[in-house]
């Protein structure tokens, strides 16, 4: 059996890289020029994560992909290429795990299979993320995540992490 990877989107750099354990971190170039800057970056980036460029394959089906389910406007570049070495990873490594708390990415990488992890750490682990379905158009939260549109207004759901 293999360490466990993950790859790190810029909100994991920010909620921390857990410094334990035997995990294998991953990470695009487009990830590294956003969190470069932040105090948490170099030191841990450079001992601990590997920075790897997505396949050009990859990247067109994550494109195909968020297309399809409307995603694509709430990606960045950097999005992309964080999805589409996640499904390079999947394929090379076996187990990957992406770590973002980015509803477009997670909704993206669901279609696609690739496995998540929520980005909240805890005692150097990341915990598990409760969702609750958010309404844009009154703000309401839900926390039967059956729902999928809010009873109030008639729009469509989102689900949205609860930090509570
Ligand atoms: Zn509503």
């Amino acid at each position: 059996m293999s360490d466990p990877a993950y790859v790190l989107d810029s909100t994991a750099f920010y909620a921390g890289i857990p410094y334990q354990g035997n995990g294998r971190y991953y990470t695009t170039y487009l990830v590294l020029e956003e969190v470069k800057h932040h105090s948490v970056g170099s030191s841990l980036i450079h001992t601990r994560v590997q920075v790897t460029e997505p396949s050009q394959e990859s990247l067109g089906q994550v494109k195909a992909t968020a297309a399809k389910t409307g995603d694509i406007r709430a990606l960045s570049q950097t999005d992309l290429s964080l999805l589409a070495l996640g499904l390079d990873l999947k394929k090379s490594e076996g187990g990957v795990s992406l770590v973002s708390d980015d509803f477009a990415i997670r909704n993206v990488a669901e279609v696609l299979s690739i496995p998540l992890a929520p980005t909240s750490l805890k005692g150097g682990e990341w915990k598990n993320t409760t969702w609750k379905m958010y309404c844009r158009g009154c703000g309401k939260t839900y926390t039967n995540p059956k729902l999928t549109t809010c009873p109030i207004c008639g729009t469509q759901l989102v689900r949205k992490a609860s930090n509570s």
